[in-house]
């Protein structure tokens, strides 16, 4: 298909690629992202953060009504035009579709505590994740409005987190370690996601469409692997902590927000996007 006649859609993570690791500051990719907004070009998000976080996110940063995706892929937050017809019936209020429900991890990890020692973020309350985070009142509060995943502090042995591993697999259930706490999540990636927010569009436009995902960490690289063009934004080290098909991806040369919007310029280029606003 001749891309330059396609709809492109850029798909997204947040933390260390459109906002800077540190600082959070997303300043140097704004005339990148009116860019697009002038193109036409959706910009779907797709982060850890939750539906509440990154609605939040969005109105921030102005991007147009696009669906995004949250929890690492476990949300997809539909917008009203892309809402898909055929599952009307299975997307719940306010055009949140769940891959797991954060209910019945709830009701597993319920299950669990009478044999392992933890605390989740419902044990926790907000009082509890912001004594346990960095986090203010009013940040804590979004971050405890979860619909997929259950982030907890581990308080048993080291040997136990085998044993509750099992138990979480027999109810199709992941674990992995984050920064201080372990997620609790079901199977669903943010390609898995992003698979399903391409092809809502693909369905939504007679032109055909071209993919670019941008991520900086493994959790990204099922995005980078099925776009037409993956991007790779490096870490405020410089390293690269993900796989860029060197034959169609991009590798930006500056970490954070100012990667962000060199490689997307350089996509723009390559694709032969003229809107005599260099
Ligand atoms: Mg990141």
């Amino acid at each position: 298909m001749d891309e330059s006649s396609t709809q492109l859609v850029v798909f997204s993570d947040l933390d260390g690629c459109l906002l800077n690791k540190a600082d959070y500051d997303w300043s140097a990719a704004e005339p990148m992202l009116r860019r697009l907004e002038h193109l036409g070009v959706p910009v779907v998000l797709s982060s850890s953060k939750t539906v509440a976080e990154m609605t939040e996110l969005r109105h921030e940063l102005c991007v147009p009504e696009a669906p995004f995706i949250s929890e690492n892929g476990g949300v997809i937050h539909w917008s009203d035009s892309l809402l898909p017809q055929n599952e009307v019936s299975t997307v719940p209020a306010e055009n949140v579709a769940t891959a797991t429900s954060r209910s019945m991890i709830l009701k597993v990890l319920a299950e669990l505590k009478k044999h392992f020692q933890f605390r989740s973020f419902v044990d926790l309350g907000v009082e509890g994740v912001m004594a346990n985070t960095d986090l203010p009142r009013d940040k804590a509060e979004l971050a405890c409005q979860r619909h997929s995943t259950e982030p907890l502090l581990w308080d048993d042995t080291d040997e136990n987190v085998f044993v509750f591993r099992t138990k979480l697999t027999e109810h199709y259930l992941t674990l992995t370690k984050g920064g201080r706490f372990w997620h609790v999540a079901g199977h669903a990636t943010k390609g898995q996601a992003m698979r399903q927010v391409a092809d809502r569009y693909r369905e939504t436009t007679s032109r055909g469409i071209t993919t670019a995902a941008i991520g900086d960490s493994p959790i990204d690289q099922s995005m980078l692997d099925i776009a037409d063009y993956p991007i790779g934004i490096p870490a405020v080290d410089g390293r690269l902590n993900v796989d860029v098909d060197p034959h169609r991806g991009i590798v930006a040369s500056k970490d954070g927000a100012a990667g962000w919007a060199e490689s997307v310029g350089r996509l723009l280029d390559q694709l032969g996007f003229d809107d005599g606003n260099q």
